[in-house]
């Protein structure tokens, strides 16, 4: 074990003495797992536990539900039925396998997945990190995980704040970057809500208190994220990023390339998969979504 390693591991044992001082021990020792090379899929990553993955497929469905209808209907003027939504993202789901998209399981077993960027932050940071690791694994063996599934990194961030003693100040609504909605953004809400709190760890933990929390994020997202969306559309040069992505990701969509008509859309929502939706549209106005997709570049 070299010295940036053993350092890793001094700090893992501070974390967990400073959890299990406050009441919180985890059965087991975790074990890190040093990869040497970067997190292709997701690359800014510093470190991951293997649940954030594990629910990733949960994630997206859940967020089908929440906001499917609403974006269909606030960025391309179409009512959609919540059950068209859930065929849709039955249908991506089956073109695109986000588990086997994201996985860890070519860097070999570990409970704490630690990346090369990991030793490019300074240590103080680095120790911050492994407090909000440490968090979720807390959190998992403690069974919270599965019901409040949007405000986990809401609470592991806000342990990792404890922790280093800061606090949040920007609110949700006063973020740009949508993975800093769910990280900062989630842990203000987790803050306010429990901060005042005798121990505000057990209070991350109480199932009624986490669903109350998972609430208010997910009201105050919703417009947030309508409001992303309709944003997107100005944006040409993400647009023609997410347009090359999605044809590599969706073969059938470069058939619209020369043939941008509503009846080809509907055919490839058909082929696709998405039959109801296809149906739920065919006699709705398609030419917001049509300039949808003439302003990714079909
Ligand atoms: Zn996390």
């Amino acid at each position: 074990m070299n010295n940036k390693d053993k350092f890793t591991q001094k700090s893992l044992e501070r974390i967990l003495d400073f959890y299990s001082n406050r009441g919180f021990n985890l059965n087991y020792f975790p074990k890190l797992k040093l990869v040497d090379e970067d997190f292709k899929e997701l690359p800014y990553t510093i470190a991951l536990v293997k649940n954030e993955i594990e629910t990733f497929d949960k994630f997206s469905d859940l967020s089908a539900k929440l906001f499917g209808v609403s974006i269909w209907k606030e960025a391309y003027h179409l009512n959609v039925s919540e059950d068209s939504i859930n065929e849709l993202n039955t249908a991506i789901k089956k073109n695109v396998n986000l588990n086997s998209l994201i996985t860890l399981d070519n860097y070999g077993g570990g409970d704490i997945f630690i990346f090369p960027l990991y030793y490019k932050i300074s240590e103080t940071h680095q120790e911050a990190t492994l407090a909000h690791e440490v968090w979720h694994l807390i959190e998992k063996e403690k069974g919270v995980l599965s019901d409040s599934l949007l405000i986990r990194e809401g609470t592991a961030e806000y342990a990792e704040k404890l922790f280093m003693n800061e606090r949040f100040v920007r609110e949700l609504e006063e973020i740009e970057e949508f993975r800093e909605i769910l990280y900062q953004g989630a842990g203000k809400i987790v803050q306010d809500k429990v901060s005042h709190l005798q121990n505000p760890y057990e209070a991350m933990l109480d199932p009624k208190l986490r669903s109350k929390i998972e609430e208010e994020f997910i009201e105050r997202l919703k417009p947030v994220l309508v409001k992303k969306v309709k944003k997107t559309f100005e944006d040409k040069n993400y647009l023609g990023k997410f347009a090359a992505m999605s044809i590599k990701i969706f073969p059938g969509l470069s058939d619209l390339k020369s043939n941008l008509r509503k009846e080809s859309i509907l055919d490839f929502y058909k082929k696709l998969g998405a039959n109801k939706l296809a149906e739920e549209i065919k006699d709705q106005d398609l030419s917001h979504l049509i300039d949808y997709y003439r302003l990714i570049g079909f």
